[in-house]
């Protein structure tokens, strides 16, 4: 896909999101898309910001503040949804704006040291595992006791909780999976909610997320490890 058509596949993700989620009942402007730009090169960031998208997300911490040193100029709210590695802990803070990914008392702990040395309360979510083929995530049973100890976390802010769906084309294992998550995000007072990416963001919107998380739907397929590095040599 061209970097050109951006703006014009945003404004129809955003329309079928807002289509659904009135179909659902919901308020369209309670939900949120962050756009997911992993892999993509900082070109299709800046485009991202010119085509109106207000939130990114990123997986990778080094390849993260690579792209952002080049972004000075935009206003995107940076949002770190990959595995929290203790040793990142003071890069991300550095970074994001918010870390979707908390998903073990050590990454909160980490985080939560890292931006009491930087004087700043950093918004998290919890990463909640409902699908047994995802490797991270804190198990169901778990999610209380966690969100108990994140909000012990002076320089950490509880606002919800993430999940990622099963990879599956069962619709309705997804939907469980969806339901799982929600009703989770309820017992610990979640804001928001931010589960549904390109393949399952309807049964996310009829779950009740407040979050979609959209890569493939608006940069088209990732470019390979093997690509990228080809790229960043020209
Ligand atoms: C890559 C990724 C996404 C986006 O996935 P798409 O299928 O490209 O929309 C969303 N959330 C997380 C945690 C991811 O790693």
């Amino acid at each position: 896909m061209s970097g050109s058509g951006l703006r014009d596949r945003y404004a129809r993700l955003r329309a079928e999101v807002d289509e659904a989620a009135r179909k659902a009942g919901r308020e369209p402007g309670s939900i949120a898309v962050v756009a997911v730009t992993k892999t993509q090169p900082v070109a299709a960031l800046r485009e991202a910001f010119d085509a109106g998208i207000t939130d990114v997300g990123e997986n990778y911490v080094q390849e993260a503040v690579a792209k952002f040193a080049d972004l000075k100029e935009t206003r995107l709210r940076k949002h770190f949804i990959g595995h929290v590695q203790t040793n990142k802990a003071r890069a991300l803070v550095d970074a994001f704006d918010l870390v979707q990914s908390v998903d073990r008392l050590d990454a909160a702990r980490a985080l939560a040291r890292a931006a009491a040395a930087r004087g700043k309360r950093l918004p998290v979510l919890l990463q909640v595992n409902v699908s047994p083929a995802e490797r991270f995530g804190c198990p169901p049973a778990a999610a209380e006791a966690l969100a108990d100890a994140v909000r012990g976390e002076q320089s950490l802010e509880l606002e919800g909780l993430m999940a990622i769906g099963p990879q599956t084309s069962d619709r309705g294992e997804v939907a469980r999976a969806f339901d799982l998550a929600r009703s989770l995000g309820e017992a610990i007072g979640a804001r928001t909610l931010s589960f549904g990416m390109s393949a399952d963001w309807r049964e996310a919107v009829a779950a009740g997320s407040t979050m979609l998380r959209v890569g493939t739907s608006l940069f088209g397929p990732r470019p390979r490890k093997a690509e990228l590095a080809a790229t960043s040599k020209t």
